[in-house]
């Protein structure tokens, strides 16, 4: 074949960097907040989630997703999953750098230490991220429950993943770590888990507490290699948490059968699966009746994490279109020199650095508030939970389109999993539903408020700023007659939304420049964020840009 054509102006993957150094918001975030924190250890995980190689692992395990195994040849149920060995790749990084248990045991990470990690990862790969998160979220449930603590709190901080479907006596002896999950949502009710079907009937008591027998139902249940779950069933005396593992003590295997694993719009190298008890063994965790405030323990947990989640999918999103804005050119310019794209592109600064700051306020309340009984982080950790949650996840959708149409055509192709936007796309609304989709998180801000006096912890938390910008004044003011007073059901979204918004100001007036500050102010606190693109004529675009390029400082 003769040559038709050249190659060029095209531009090139975007891997190789070192993701944390790379990343100014996230270092001025934790010099600001957490000034002693050793950051090598992100500086190593930023190193590798930059890689090749974790991008590929990355592709694959994405490209090529789980495959339930339910029956064998002969007709026995199996009810395993399978995964690319790229999956396996992943998870065993994961544990390594701590982003499960390590909080709670062992050599621990900060909480806000392990926040960053995770945000880190997720710009590699978020799915895997699943059984990372609800790992490192069950802890404060599993307490309740101290024999069960005892053995598998341990086996929770372990670093070295294994992939072996073996009792978790067999992981123990080899020193390796254990996975965990959760099954609250059912086919009737998913947010309204009271409408739980599963029963759970007592069956004796032994080293574990007391012992239960549950029949019925789980219509997502994510991660179902995991060693064992925290579920809802109705006991005789209402609906409790039990946990529930794949192998009995004697390594016999429990009744919990995968049905069906869900064919997903993203979130690929997870397997979600459907999965039914048939008179399945679990154990007692916390008191019978307190089902739903025993699990949400663990659901606050995973709710921080969809905002570090979302926040890291943000910067990767970022990342790839400023990489790719340089090397294009259009009409005579890179497409990073066109004023209209500087806009995009400054508009998406600000609200990936407003989502990693607010992310990580979460995160620290969580340090502040297991370490010492701090009244104040309480309510903050409390209240900020939800509305990090609401705010961050729902900005995340249009922030992947506008970082998308940065890419133009090429940023809606996938080829072969290579199409990096494409992907983060497709992942992105999924923070927003799972653990509790947009409306839950808008009330539980209302039901935060009935529970706390959240009034003035807000205005301690933001009297730092107060004077800094006449926008944020306004909103401060109207945000604490809201708390104060409180809102209809009807308008628990705007009340979410604006609390995270001052929220964010004031911590963008601590850790970035001015112009950051300015610019968010501008066009976050005075009307309604619309698309990306809309700053006026006030914000200065070049520091913005190049604030959040994704190089090494000179
Ligand atoms: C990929 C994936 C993985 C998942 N993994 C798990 C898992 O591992 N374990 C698990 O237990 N669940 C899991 N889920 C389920 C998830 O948590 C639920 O889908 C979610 O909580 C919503 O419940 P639902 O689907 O029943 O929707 P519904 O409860 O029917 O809600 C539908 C809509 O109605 C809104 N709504 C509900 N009540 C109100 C109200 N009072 N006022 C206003 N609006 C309201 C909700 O905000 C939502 O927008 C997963 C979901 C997905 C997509």
């Amino acid at each position: 074949m003769s040559a038709t054509h050249e190659v060029f102006n095209q531009s090139t993957p975007f891997e190789g960097a070192n993701l944390f150094r790379v990343n100014r918001p996230l270092r001025d975030a934790l010099r600001t907040w957490v000034p002693a924190l050793d950051t090598s250890g992100l500086d190593a995980l930023g190193a590798e989630m930059g890689s090749a190689e974790m991008q590929r692992h990355a592709r694959l395990a994405n490209h090529h997703g789980p495959q339930l195994r339910a029956h064998d040849r002969f007709g026995r149920r199996v009810d395993q999953v399978e995964f690319h060995p790229s999956y396996h790749a992943l998870m065993g990084a994961a544990l390594r750098h701590g982003l499960h248990g390590s909080p709670w045991s062992g050599p621990r990470l900060a909480h806000v230490e392990r926040a960053a990690g995770f945000m880190l990862f997720t710009e590699a790969e978020p799915a895997v991220l699943c059984p990372v998160s609800m790992t490192y979220a069950v802890t404060p449930s599993l307490r309740a429950n101290a024999a069960l603590q005892a053995v598998w709190g341990p086996l929770l901080a372990a670093r070295e993943y294994d992939e072996r479907f073996v009792p978790h006596q067999v992981k123990a002896s080899a020193g390796r770590a254990v996975t965990m999950g959760m099954g609250m949502t059912e086919k009737q009710g998913g947010s309204d888990v009271r409408a739980n079907t599963t029963r759970a009937e007592f069956d004796g008591e032994d080293a574990w507490g007391r012992r239960f027998a549950l029949t019925g139902h789980k219509w997502f249940m994510s991660a179902p290699m995991c060693d064992a779950f925290l579920v809802l069933a109705q006991s005789p005396g209402g609906l409790s948490c039990f946990f529930l593992p794949r192998f009995l003590p004697d390594g016999s295997v429990n009744a919990l059968r995968v049905q069906r694993l869900k064919h997903k719009l993203g979130n690929q190298a997870n397997a979600s699966s459907e999965v039914e008890f048939e008179r399945a063994t679990a154990w007692l965790v916390g008191d019978e009746g307190r089902g739903v405030p025993q699990i949400l323990a663990m659901g606050a947990l995973t709710r921080l994490d969809c905002s570090l989640g979302t926040a890291g999918l943000m910067r990767a999103a970022l990342s790839i279109a400023l990489h790719h804005v340089e090397a294009r050119h259009a009409f005579g310019k890179p497409l990073v020199a066109q004023p209209l794209m500087k806009n995009v592109l400054a508009d998406l600064a600000l609200e990936s650095e407003a989502a990693t700051a607010l992310a990580l306020r979460v995160a620290l309340a969580v340090d502040r508030t297991e370490h010492a009984a701090d009244a104040h982080e309480q309510v903050m950790r409390r209240v900020l939970t939800p509305v990090a949650k609401f705010w961050i996840c729902k900005r995340g959708a249009g922030f992947a389109q506008e970082a998308m149409e940065c890419l133009g055509g090429n940023g809606y192709v996938e080829e072969a999993g290579e199409g990096v936007m494409a992907r983060i796309y497709r992942e992105m609304p999924v923070n927003s539903i799972w653990e509790g989709a947009a409306n839950i998180m808008a009330l539980d801000l209302l039901r935060a408020l009935r529970g706390a006096d959240v009034a003035p912890a807000l205005e301690h938390e933001l009297a730092p700023v107060r004077g800094a910008h006449p926008a944020l004044d306004t909103a401060i003011e109207r945000v604490l007659q809201g708390v104060d007073a409180g809102v209809p059901e009807a308008q628990a979204r705007i009340l979410a939304r604006d609390v995270a918004l001052v929220v964010q100001a004031a911590l963008l007036q601590r850790q970035a420049p001015a112009a950051v500050f300015d610019a968010f102010c501008a066009s976050r606190l005075q009307g309604t964020p619309d698309v990306f693109g809309l700053l006026d004529e006030r914000a200065d675009l070049d520091p913005l840009i190049e604030r959040a390029r994704p190089v090494e400082a000179a």
